[in-house]
């Protein structure tokens, strides 16, 4: 059989190591009699596994002791509401960087709890590149400013991290980094709060990750729900309820997997010779078309065009004949898309464009 390649943009490709490891332990984790599934989420076994996972993830992305590492569950659409309760604290309005759907998820949800300051958005050109921070109007009253690094359905990232230093406060920086997370090595100390779901590039749907600044804790919106409190969830080390104990366990699979091919640094090298495969490709002929300004492009999200429309469907179908799956653009954006994950090889992306230079000289 020949390989399948799955370019979903998430729930995504694992790497089939990962899920081969998963395979034999799925009866029988270590000696145990039991599968992790199975495991009570305060025994041993499973505290190892959680020990771990948060030992790999802050040696990887190198996290002080002055952050908690929070396992929660919820998506990071949770998240668009967690955020505003727990960090407005006393203040009234946050800052949103406006560069796509998820920014704009993100921003109708705080302005459920607050008021929300676009203080940029890149809306006027259909989120199609990233406005660069000088023409940004930030109100220095802001509670926090919130961005999204990687829009996963446009397909612009940020590849600088904004400056709030200049604010004069201590206004934290949050980013909802769920596509990006992993692919590249983070400066956590400029950040205020991260969060992401797992299922972009860390591990199956049902975990969302979030990286805090301690001092950041402790005041939450009046109705808050307990479980809605980050300062509940970092006092009982994630586990005030059940944590969703499978798809730790696969992330933590995963973050050995990413120390296995040489770390973060070592992912973004790959990643950066991966999309630089695709987008050369689109560059070279105008039967595909790329939206996204040059600078501000994906490296994990790569969304195109066909100039004749009418050739989707024959596209995606020879695609899939070939074992090239999940291309089919969002539904918002229409086009394809081409989601290059951590766990998409060099070999899948070389596939892929040889499949589209072929399909291009056939209907040229
Ligand atoms: C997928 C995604 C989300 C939504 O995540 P859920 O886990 O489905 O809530 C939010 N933001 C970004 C940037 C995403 O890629």
């Amino acid at each position: 059989m020949n390989p399948i390649y799955n370019f979903s943009a998430g729930p995504a490709v694992l790497p089939a190591e990962v899920l081969q490891q998963a395979r034999d332990e799925m009866l029988d984790w270590h000696g145990s009699g039991m599968s992790v599934m199975e495991m009570s989420h305060r025994g041993k076994e499973f505290i190892s596994i959680a020990a771990e996972l948060e030992a790999d993830l802050r040696e990887l992305i190198g996290i002080p002791g002055s952050y908690k590492v929070l396992f929660l569950s919820g998506g990071a659409s949770s998240q668009f509401a967690m955020v505003p309760m727990n960090l407005l604290r006393g203040r009234e309005k946050a800052g949103y960087v406006n560069t796509g759907e998820w920014s704009k998820k993100a921003i109708r949800e705080a302005g459920r709890y607050g008021t929300v300051d676009v203080v940029a958005s890149s809306e006027d050109a259909k989120f199609t590149y990233i406005p660069p921070q000088d023409a940004w109007r930030i109100d220095p009253e802001i509670a926090y400013l919130h961005y999204t690094p990687n829009e996963t359905i446009g397909g612009v990232e940020f590849h600088w991290i904004p400056d709030v230093s200049h604010l004069g406060r201590n206004v934290p920086l949050v980013a909802d980094i769920s596509s990006t997370f992993l692919s590249r090595p983070l400066d956590i100390t400029r950040f205020g709060l991260i969060y992401a779901g797992a299922q972009k590039n860390f591990g199956p749907a049902g975990l969302t990750v979030v990286v805090v600044r301690e001092d950041l804790l402790g005041t939450t919106l009046p109705g808050t729900p307990t479980m809605f409190d980050y300062a509940v969830h970092a006092g009982n080390d994630s586990m005030y309820n059940t944590p969703p104990t499978y798809p730790m366990y696969i992330a933590g699979l995963v973050l050995a997997w990413i120390k296995r091919q040489g770390g973060l640094a070592a992912m973004e090298r790959i990643n950066i010779a991966k999309a630089k495969l695709l987008y050369d490709l689109l560059d070279s002929t105008d039967f595909y078309q790329c939206p996204v300004a040059s600078p501000d492009r994906s490296r994990m999200n790569v969304p195109f065009t066909l100039k004749n429309p009418g050739l989707d469907e024959l596209f995606l179908a020879q695609a899939k004949s070939e074992g090239l799956i999940q291309l089919k653009g969002h539904r918002s954006v229409g086009g394809m898309r081409a989601s290059i994950y951590n766990a998409m090889p060099l070999a899948g992306v070389a596939a892929l464009t040889t499949f589209m230079r072929e399909f291009a000289d056939r209907h040229a």
